[in-house]
């Protein structure tokens, strides 16, 4: 038992509670008893200080996650990597590379085995203007809650996307992976 309630100094019961080990105070003696106790996680094994899954759970959770998306993912062969090509296993550049044998370069040097895929990555301009957007930075130097009329003004919002499409330039792009094709590197037998 680690939860003991508090008292005021004339001896009245407070109805709050605290843990002895850590001496931090709760609301309930039921929250102040689990205070620092680990959680069970649903597999029965013990979890970590702070967390409601064990690390086994987690880890299968997670592999589960990359197992699901590439199952869904789209296939390539090599030859259609076109451009840039990401993979949480290389280790250069934040894992992005120019192209695959810039990539596989890399493996060979640092005598690593490289995956049996990667991904594609796709290209999206960094310019964003939209009428919400502006609006609320006209806005930044307001006490509290603003109000405001011209919502929606046709006119701004055919500005704000002409403005868009003008700096939409190779300069403005920036590659994220895309998690829908996945190039692969060996077939799996
Ligand atoms: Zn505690
Ligand atoms: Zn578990």
């Amino acid at each position: 038992m680690n939860a003991t309630e508090l008292y005021t100094k004339s001896g009245k019961s407070t109805g709050v509670f605290y843990c002895t080990k850590c001496r931090v105070t709760h609301r309930t003696e039921e929250l102040a008893e689990r205070c620092c106790k680990p959680y069970i996680c649903k597999c029965g094994a013990e979890a970590e200080k702070h967390r409601t899954v064990c690390e086994t759970c987690r880890i299968n959770k997670y592999n589960d996650m990359l197992r699901v998306r590439f199952e869904k993912a789209e296939k390539l062969p090599v030859s259609e990597a076109t451009h840039m090509v990401f993979s949480d296993h290389y280790g250069d550049n934040e894992g992005f590379a120019n192209s695959v044998e810039e990539m596989l370069e890399w493996f060979d040097e640092e005598k690593e085995k490289p995956p049996t895929y990667i991904w594609a990555c796709k290209s999206r301009s960094i310019v964003t203007a939209t009428s919400e957007q502006l609006i609320e930075s006209c806005f930044d130097d307001s006490y509290e809650d603003w109000e405001h009329d011209g919502e929606g003004i046709k006119e701004l919002d055919e500005a704000l996307a002409k403005f868009v499409k003008m700096n939409d330039k190779p300069q403005n792009k920036m590659w994220e992976p895309d998690y829908t094709r996945a190039i692969i590197l060996k077939e799996v037998s």
